[in-house]
């Protein structure tokens, strides 16, 4: 179990639970639940509900099982249920043996329906879904009774078994609770718990031909494995009384179910409509390209799990729907990596130097640190000689006064080595670009440092000319550009909001000679 040094921080949920700890509610369990649609890949707004639902068990002595609601057999692939198990593990979350799948319960679902059936409290119903939408009423008027809402016990337990049985066509029946047409609350208005389709199922294959709604599997679901706290977004509040409904109803364990809200981030889409849309118009390469805000995606742009696991605990959980700054989980990993992260050198646009006094054929090694945070990560040797790159950046012909990298006659460090001093820039007899500088060094100043206190305010990174490694450098950036794209894209084409600038490739860039043994993931 992941365990982090965050100072946890009170919110109502914490209160629940420890509200219900002191009435005994559940006995002193607290026993959650991670529910995935194996739809689409999880993201970061996924991450906020697993931190929660596993984090709320770990710091309870609880127990949090991870559950695929598979109960839609023609949007769920194997590819999404794989993808979940890895980014859940990665994020350092276990679920010991209580991996579940709605669909392990589709027989006792079945007979949960039968038993509403026998008590009154649910029917089959022939409206077509277009006479069902205007029987149900709006807002402001209530709904109509279906005309088959008063078929007998034995009529509707023969057609939902001849519905299970494969007699009907997709869409020609469905069962139905029976609760109350005029109810404020539409999910109230007999609210359809079974429906027919003919459709392989990725677990139980053809076996079935009916599938249990969300609401029905839901709750019975939570029921079944004994959860205690169901956590889930606030888009479900008014779906509670429905989920407290069917349990009551058929007087089964009843778990408490709390809705927050859920995690919207800046210049991100969360929706997995949105993100496979990306996917399948090759606006990124896929799910798990760096510019996604999926876990995988953030992996591979070198977050860490710890670094997503602060930031879902700093930013809270909250009853209110509210919007958080990217820059709050770039910031988490900045500060992750700046403690953790092995630093190396490398030069993306170079520009050759010449130290004109630097012996030919001379390489020495300077010691450089592997992290200024952490003297324990100890050094490493790079190799000096007198052919470097720098930064085409880190040089100015005519700087202004605030810059305070090289310019002729200046001088500046190179991290770790020597001061250096450009005396001459060669420039491209044509284009006049600068192609060279020519620089001398003191070797007095070995490791950085001049003897006699002289300063200097530039120091660089550079690499050794002969010694250097070509890489391929790939620089993300946001992949959209509105702040708030699911209300700024929403209606025009989605094209118009990505960044045209979001993946920039640099085929040749020059890294230090220890990158040699990196492989992918570091
Ligand atoms: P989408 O609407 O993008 O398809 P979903 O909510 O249907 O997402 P599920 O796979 O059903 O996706 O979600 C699994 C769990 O993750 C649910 O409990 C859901 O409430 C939670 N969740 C999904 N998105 C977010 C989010 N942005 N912030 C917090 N929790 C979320
Ligand atoms: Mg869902």
């Amino acid at each position: 179990m992941a365990t982090d040094n965050n100072a946890l921080q009170s919110n109502f949920i914490r209160n629940i639970i420890a509200e219900d700890f002191r009435t005994n509610k559940f006995g002193g369990r607290v026993h959650t639940r991670f529910p995935p649609e194996p739809n689409g890949y999880l993201h970061i707004g996924h991450a906020k509900s697993i931190c929660l639902n596993f984090g709320l068990a770990a710091e309870n002595n609880g127990l949090c099982n991870l559950r695929f609601d598979d109960t839609n057999p023609v949007k769920e692939e194997r590819e999404y249920v794989e993808s979940i198990i890895e980014d859940v593990r990665w994020l350092g979350f276990d679920w010991g043996d209580r991996m579940y799948y709605a669909s392990d319960y589709f027989d006792r679902l079945y007979e949960y329906a039968v038993q509403l059936i026998r008590m009154g409290k649910a029917y089959v119903c022939d409206l077509s879904p277009d006479e069902m939408r205007q029987f149900r009423g709006t807002l402001t008027e209530p709904g109509r009774e279906s005309p088959y809402r008063n078929r007998s016990v034995e009529e509707n337990l023969d057609l939902f078994e001849r519905m299970r049985s494969g007699e009907f066509e997709d869409g020609s029946r469905v069962l139905r609770a029976k609760i109350d047409m005029a109810s404020p609350n539409l999910n109230m208005r007999d609210p359809v718990i079974y429906r027919i389709l003919h459709a392989q199922h990725h677990r139980t294959g053809d076996k079935w031909c009916i599938y249990p709604m969300y609401d029905f599997t839901h709750c019975l679901s939570d029921s079944i494995e004994g959860i205690t706290h169901s956590i889930c977004t606030l888009e479900f509040e008014d779906h509670r009384p429905l989920y407290d409904w069917f349990l009551d109803e058929l007087g089964v364990y009843h778990p408490q179910q709390i809705e927050f809200a859920r995690l919207n981030l800046t210049y991100t889409v969360m929706s997995k409509r949105r993100l496979s849309e990306l996917v399948e118009n090759g606006y990124v390469t896929g799910w798990d390209d760096p510019r996604m805000p999926t876990i995988s995606g953030l992996r591979r742009r070198g977050y860490t799990p710890e670094s997503i696991r602060t930031f879902c605990e700093r930013i809270g959980v909250a009853k209110r729907d509210s919007m958080v700054d990217m820059a709050l989980l770039e910031h988490c990993v900045r500060e992750d990596l700046n403690r953790r992260a092995k630093r190396v050198m490398g030069v993306l646009r170079p520009l050759r130097i010449v130290i004109e006094n630097y012996p030919e054929n001379q390489v020495e090694e300077v010691e450089a640190i592997n992290n200024p945070e952490d003297p324990a990560m100890g050094t490493r040797k790079v190799p000096f000689s007198r052919e470097i790159y720098i930064e085409q950046s880190d040089f100015m012909e005519d700087p202004p006064k605030k810059f305070y990298r090289l310019g002729p006659g200046r001088e500046v460090r190179l991290r770790y080595a020597y001061y250096i001093k450009c005396v001459d820039v060669v420039k491209d007899g044509i284009t006049g670009e600068v192609v060279e500088l020519r620089c001398t060094y003191d070797p007095a100043t070995k490791g950085g440092y001049a003897p006699d206190g002289r300063k200097v305010k530039g120091t660089l990174h550079w690499v050794s000319a002969a010694h250097a490694i070509q890489a391929q450098v790939r620089l993300y950036d946001k992949l959209l550009l509105m702040a708030n794209p699911a209300s700024e894209c929403e209606g025009g084409d989605f094209r118009d909001c990505l960044n045209p600038e979001s993946l920039v490739t640099i085929p040749a860039c020059w890294v230090e000679p220890s990158l040699k043994e990196a492989v992918p993931g570091n």
